[in-house]
């Protein structure tokens, strides 16, 4: 489990991202990657992380590593 990743200063885990993007707890989530994209609002880089907000669903989180800008995509 080395795939923690330094967001807005802070090195978080897969899952203490994935409840930062969603705004609540969440199951499960998969490992974090770069996005292929950049942040809309600032231009730095974007990660993504898989997860599983309950049993049924599946969402993908993007947060930007160095400003507040995140989406989910259902
Ligand atoms: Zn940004």
């Amino acid at each position: 489990m080395a795939d923690n990743r330094v967001v807005e200063g802070r090195m978080v885990t897969p899952k203490a991202l994935a409840e930062r993007i969603e705004g609540d707890s969440v199951m499960d989530a998969e490992g974090i990657e770069d996005a292929d994209f950049d942040c809309p609002d600032c231009g730095e880089s974007v990660l993504s992380v898989g997860y599983m907000p309950g049993v049924a669903s599946f969402h993908t989180g993007y947060k930007c590593q160095e400003c507040p800008w995140s989406d989910i995509e259902a």
